[in-house]
């Protein structure tokens, strides 16, 4: 079978929808990607002549960092853009600003916007591959691929697990993205928070959910814990700060409740002493920073992936 064949699209825009194939072909290819960051010379020559473009109107650290290492490390040009720094303070439309770019002639345009579809909207209007870094409060794919990267790593497989997901599920495109995927590999996904912080399709989405935190993690193999997206936040969803560590929190007497080999993740960035204690964040547990590190692989995977595709297209 071809690279093509296993994953026969040509955009990453979410996790709803791709197969077990798709996106183990995907986490199959970063596995081959990930020695190379490891190396003295982090460089292969995979996508020399290629142009990837990171076009970011939200902040980022990590994935904007590791889409352009990743694009580097393959050889291909990166270009960097931040809205903040970029015509749209001028008023420049989305679609203007990309129908600018693509007279450039990338291969790869990597999207991340504050409003939800925004890659799809793109990616219907460009003749370049289009990767969604992060939609609104939708969808985050290249996260939850290097979330199951991350887990496959630490436990050797993903079908069968329990993954507690717990927090601000309402507005985490993490949470959705990692719902999808983990379930079409085969595990058991439970949500928790405060029902405020619940998105009302839950059930819908194929997790279990709980507005404790406790039940949620008893017998869990994977704990996710989630920021509080204060920034997405127009009312009141929480009494106080202290009150949701309080009751929502993983400490160790929490984390007590899960196996005794659960592995703790969170996406970043954190809030430490909110959604999680400093103790176990950096604790023997911890595979936060195995995540980040997983995000360069798994980003080189996608965007080889692409711009191959992209590469082979007839012209137009
Ligand atoms: N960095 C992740 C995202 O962009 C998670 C977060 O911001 O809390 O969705």
């Amino acid at each position: 079978m071809t690279a093509r064949s296993l994953y026969p699209h040509r955009h990453l825009l979410g996790m709803e929808g791709l197969d077990a194939v798709a996106a183990t072909s995907l986490l199959d290819a970063a596995e081959s990607f990930f020695d190379v960051s490891r190396r003295a010379v982090r460089k292969v020559p995979t996508l020399r002549g290629r142009t990837v473009i990171n076009l970011f109107y939200e902040a980022s650290t990590r994935t904007r960092t590791s889409f352009e290492l990743a694009g580097k490390r393959l050889s291909a040009d990166v270009i960097n853009i931040s809205a903040s720094t970029s015509s749209a303070v001028k008023g420049e439309t989305l679609l203007d600003t990309v129908k600018n770019l693509e007279a450039m002639q990338p291969d790869v345009l990597v999207i991340r916007h504050p409003a939800s579809g925004a890659p799809h909207f793109v990616a219907a209007r460009t003749r370049a591959a289009v990767i969604n870094a992060g939609d609104g409060t939708h969808e985050h794919p290249t996260q939850a691929l290097l979330d199951a990267f991350t887990i496959r790593r630490a436990k050797g497989k993903i079908a069968g697990l329990t993954v507690a997901i717990c927090g601000d599920v309402l507005h985490s495109r993490v949470a959705r993205s990692n719902v999808h995927l983990l379930r079409t590999l085969g595990a058991k996904v439970r949500f928790a928070g405060p029902l405020t912080l619940m998105p009302p399709d839950a059930a819908a989405l194929g997790a279990e959910v709980f507005s404790r935190i406790e039940p949620a993690l008893e017998g869990a193999d994977v704990v996710m814990m989630l920021r509080v997206q204060n920034e997405r936040m127009s009312g009141t969803f929480l009494p106080s700060t202290r009150e949701y560590s309080r009751t929502f929190g993983l400490n160790a007497a929490r984390l007590a409740l899960a196996r005794p080999d659960a592995i703790v993740m969170h996406p970043g960035p954190m809030n430490r002493g909110v959604e999680i204690d400093p103790a176990i964040a950096d604790g023997a547990r911890s595979v936060i920073l195995d995540q980040v590190e997983a995000g360069v692989a798994v980003r080189m995977a996608v965007l080889w992936r692409l711009a191959a595709e992209a590469h082979e297209a007839p012209p137009a």
